[in-house]
């Protein structure tokens, strides 16, 4: 078995889909799994749904349930076009969105809006693109099972971002594909969309159908997983902010984990993990240029050494700490972080001095509890204006001269941390927010383009 991902951009219309369907019909002798997202930009309409029913707006609320009846409506009858089946696809794509206006019209009546809602409200996208490309993919010929994935995803019941139970996923996935392949040639279900143990839906967190088609591979066993998205595959940096970035052809699972950690959107951050315990590779295909090479992401000692990437998070936070009582004093770390885990904030970046300690963190999330709680007895200072680039490759740490090469490439902005070290894969810098776009491109000019990427060991030493 194989599962094959396909990213927003690669269902958003009717082209689209039609390209998704003739890829997997090449692959159907490999017992397809197909994971989909929901139609390109439909996510975020559904955060402005919910946003609206936060708000009490039901006329906002209905106008935007409007466009996303019409939007899938017209799709599924441009797909369906003379198929038998296209009045019962377009019922159900009327029932999927007049349930989803009552339920937000209860909402927005009640006055509040759960996280349990939200998830509710968010995952209806995945559910009408999977409804519709399962009715697209029979008409065309390939007898396909639709999978609620909520049967197989478990997670906790953290309903916007939920961690997955690994054990119980790894139990019913393969009993629920198994079943369903019995009279068909392909099955499909939803990315991002999950269940908590009682049976209540969550979500995995933005970009999360990655990991949903990681999480059924890894549960499968399967062969590959495959992750079609709208780019060439995993590149030396993000191809919307540096001009003339490169394919890369192999990279390991640590290196890409890594990368995905540290902002490259390619990849939803856990991706790899399942991957990595079943030791299945994952390649990040292009669904607009299905024959490119892609990237494949294999185990560690499958791949050379050498920088491979340059990613950034654009929206971090600098967390500053600064007290006298840390000095000489055993055991102030520990309780600093004890309150970040009690809090289930994560941290990125690390540095401590005499009477400081410097973290970063992803800047989605909340921090208002550790900071009141550190306030009572450290000064801390939260700075918003900075982001955070990270130079990625396997054993780079052994690259002399590669950070000194790097700063001088960084020349024109402030550094106000490194760090480098903790892993032989990742050195991090934390620029101005207002810095960050032109030092990417600068660092990746010195790294990939003035000289020669297959010989940067070399160079670099
Ligand atoms: P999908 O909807 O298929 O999941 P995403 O938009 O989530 O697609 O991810 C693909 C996008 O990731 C690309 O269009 C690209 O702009 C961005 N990206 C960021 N960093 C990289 C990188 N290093 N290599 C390739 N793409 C990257
Ligand atoms: N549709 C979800 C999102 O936009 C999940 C995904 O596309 O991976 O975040
Ligand atoms: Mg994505």
């Amino acid at each position: 078995m194989i599962v094959m991902k396909f990213g927003g951009t690669s269902v958003a219309n009717y082209e689209a889909i039609t390209r998704t369907i003739s890829i997997v019909r090449g692959k159907l002798g490999q017992k397809p799994v197909v994971v989909v997202s929901a139609l390109s930009k439909v996510t975020d309409l559904l955060y402005r749904i919910s946003d609206c029913a936060a708000a009490g707006d039901a006329a906002g609320a209905n106008a935007n349930i409007d466009a996303l009846k019409s939007r899938h409506l017209d799709l599924a009858n441009e797909l369906l076009a003379g198929a038998g089946t296209c009045a019962e696809a377009c019922a159900k794509i009327e029932e999927i969105c007049e349930s989803l206006r009552r339920f937000v019209g209860a909402v927005c009546a009640l006055g509040e809006l759960t996280d349990r809602s939200k998830a509710k409200i968010i995952s209806r996208g995945e559910w009408l693109s999977s409804t519709i490309i399962c009715y697209a993919m029979n008409a065309m010929g390939i007898a396909t099972h639709f999978i609620d994935a909520r049967r197989m995803i478990v997670t906790s019941d953290n309903y916007m971002k939920g961690e997955p139970d690994m054990a119980e996923i790894s139990r019913r996935v393969p009993e629920v594909v198994n079943e369903a392949f019995k009279d068909c040639d392909a099955v499909i279900t939803q990315g991002f969309i999950a269940s908590t143990a009682k049976g209540e839906t969550s979500v995995l967190g933005r970009g999360g159908s990655d990991y949903s088609a990681s999480l059924v591979g890894m549960a499968l066993d399967a062969g590959r997983i495959e992750i079609w998205t709208d780019v060439d595959g995993v590149r030396t940096a993000d191809p919307r902010i540096v001009p003339n970035t490169r394919n890369i052809s192999r990279i390991s699972f640590e290196e890409a984990a890594e990368m995905a950690h540290f902002g490259a959107k390619v990849l939803h951050p856990m991706t790899i993990e399942p991957a990595v315990m079943k030791n299945i590779p994952v390649y990040v295909l292009n669904s607009m240029n299905p024959d490119g090479e892609g990237t494949a992401i294999l185990r560690d000692d499958q791949i050379e050494d050498g920088v491979k990437s340059v990613s950034y998070k654009e929206n971090i936070l600098l967390l500053n700490i600064f007290s006298t009582r840390m000095i000489n004093v055993s055991g102030f770390l520990q309780k600093v972080f004890s309150i970040f885990s009690e809090h289930k904030v994560s941290v990125d970046l690390i540095s401590t001095s005499e009477a400081n300690i410097s973290l970063t963190m992803d800047g989605n999330q909340d921090i208002d509890d550790v900071v009141r709680e550190l306030s009572a007895f450290a000064e801390v200072d939260v700075d918003r204006d900075k982001s955070q680039i990270s130079v990625i490759g396997k054993n780079i740490v052994n690259l002399r001269g590669l950070l000194k090469q790097t700063m001088s490439s960084l020349k024109d902005c402030n550094v106000y941390m490194i760090s480098q070290g903790a892993s032989f894969v990742n050195i991090s810098f934390v620029v101005d927010r207002s810095s960050m776009k032109e030092a990417v491109r600068e660092v990746h000019k010195y790294l990939f383009e003035d000289k020669d990427y297959e010989s940067s060991d070399q160079r670099i030493r």
